[in-house]
């Protein structure tokens, strides 16, 4: 299936000096760019209304379904600007069928992938200007809400898809510093036959109490275990798990209840590339406590489109804290880290055809 956006310049886009200002120092996720996409879905109708226009409120009934029941799924990803003026997206064709797989988990109506990644390419395309330089990128954020007028519990009959895009920094200024986590003993964010694996704001909104627990503690982040035992590591709030061991090879959290992450799969692949033995197998809290302080835990790092590679220096939980690697960033965690980073600025060569050059 394609459809055909119809694209409307915004009559007011953001005078270029404003504009500068913000590419200045953009933080995350509070600036954003002058124009959105959007496309909307109806029983019976399919989708329709293709269209890039200026970035403005939605009109929401009250009675909207995605108020009430939180039907509602979103991806990430970013455009990097190159050397040479041109644009990259990063495996967009990954993100496109993983919002597929969580309509599908959510009962929502699928998006076709191509429709998906059109969207993304033309709000990269019309708001260029909004790509910071160096290693900053534009983020964007494909969403898709529940839209129908109704408040009896089924699949909403109608949709709302959008994309929208705000320019980042820099994650870390200075390279990246190791967090600190801690680890949920009270909280768990998925169990089997739930919704762990899908990229939905519901997951988000029940693991803020973890999160603010962490901060509570003087931690970064918070770690989850899985809901059955408690005491299989599974992920960060937002952001994927792998440690690195002293005979060299790494393992992460099977799939299943975790968020199949692009930038977990990416590093999976780049390392067995080079040879490396990585396993995806379960590990524990107390193996991870043992392995740290034995020396034969190397490593451990988070991952993810935001932070790509965020080194984990210490964990922190009601039973006991424990450091990695002394609290430092690690060779192993900061390598794969300049791999993937060179590959989605353009800077190294691009086996896996993981780059899709917008303009
Ligand atoms: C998005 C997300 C990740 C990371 O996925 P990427 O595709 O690598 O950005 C990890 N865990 C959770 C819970 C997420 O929502």
């Amino acid at each position: 299936m394609s459809l055909k956006f119809e694209i409307h310049p915004s009559a007011n886009p953001t005078p270029e000096k404003e504009r500068a200002a913000k590419l200045e120092n953009p933080g995350f996720g509070r600036v954003f760019s002058d124009h959105m996409a959007i496309v909307r879905y109806r029983q019976g109708e399919g989708w329709h209304g293709a269209r890039v226009e200026s970035r403005a409120h939605f009109p929401l009934d009250p009675a909207g379904a995605v108020l009430h029941y939180a039907q509602e799924i979103f991806e990430g990803l970013k455009a990097y600007k190159r050397d040479d003026g041109g644009v990259n997206l990063f495996r967009p064709d990954a993100n496109a069928k993983r919002f597929r797989s969580s309509a599908e988990r959510m009962a929502m109506a699928p998006l076709p992938e191509d429709v998906f990644i059109e969207a993304v390419e033309q709000v990269v395309r019309i708001d260029r200007a909004w790509i910071p330089g160096g290693e900053g990128s534009l983020y964007l954020r494909p969403f898709m809400i529940a839209n129908e007028v109704f408040l009896g519990v089924k699949p909403s009959a109608e949709y709302i898809f959008s994309v929208i895009a705000s320019p980042v920094g820099s994650y870390f200024k200075g390279g990246p510093a190791p967090v600190s986590i801690w680890v949920s003993e009270n909280y768990t964010r998925a169990a089997i036959g739930g919704t762990g694996a899908v990229k939905c704001g519901g997951n988000y909104a029940a693991s803020l109490r973890a999160q603010a627990e962490a901060i509570e503690h003087g931690c970064d982040q918070v770690v989850f275990l899985d809901a059955v035992e408690r005491r299989y590591v599974e992920e960060l709030g937002g952001m994927n798990i792998f440690f690195v061991f002293e005979d060299g090879s790494l393992s992460t959290p099977p799939l299943g209840t975790i968020l199949p992450g692009i930038t977990r799969d990416s590093i999976i692949t780049l390392l067995r590339d080079s040879g490396t033995v990585v396993r995806e197998e379960p590990y524990t809290i107390e193996q991870w406590r043992k392995d740290a302080a034995s020396g034969r835990l190397k490593e451990a790092f988070a991952c993810g489109t935001a932070a790509v590679i965020s080194p984990i220096g210490k964990v922190h939980s009601a039973s006991g804290d424990f450091a990695i690697s002394g609290g430092a960033a690690g060779p192993v965690a900061m390598g794969l880290r300049k791999m993937l980073v060179d590959i989605q600025y353009g800077r190294a060569a691009d086996p896996h055809n993981w780059i899709r050059k917008v303009l």
